[in-house]
C-alpha cells in the first residue's frame, strides 16, 4: 500500500496505477491562454484537472514509475 500521496498528481497517478491503465488527457486552454489538462479515467470515467505544473509533475511521475500507466506524453502541442 502507497503511502497517501502528497499532490494531485500522485494522487492520479495512483488511481491509474491501481488499475493498470492509461489516463485519457485533453488540454482545454481559454481565451486568455490559460490552459487546464483534464485527464480522465477510462475505466470509472472520474476526472481529473490539473494545471501545466500538476501535469508535467504527472507525466514525470508516470515516467519514474516505470509502469504501464498513468499518462503517455503523447499530447505536447508546443
Ligand atoms: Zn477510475
Amino acid at each position: 500500500m502507497i503511502a497517501t500521496p502528497s499532490s494531485q498528481a500522485a494522487r492520479i497517478l495512483q488511481h491509474l496505477c491501481s488499475k493498470g491503465l492509461y489516463g485519457d488527457v485533453t488540454e482545454w486552454c481559454e481565451m486568455r491562454g490559460d490552459c487546464v489538462w483534464v485527464v480522465t479515467c477510462p475505466d470509472c470515467r472520474t476526472s481529473f484537472t490539473i494545471d501545466d505544473d500538476e501535469y508535467e509533475e504527472l507525466v514525470a511521475l508516470s515516467r519514474a514509475e516505470g509502469q504501464s500507466c498513468g499518462v503517455a506524453p503523447v499530447v505536447w502541442t508546443e
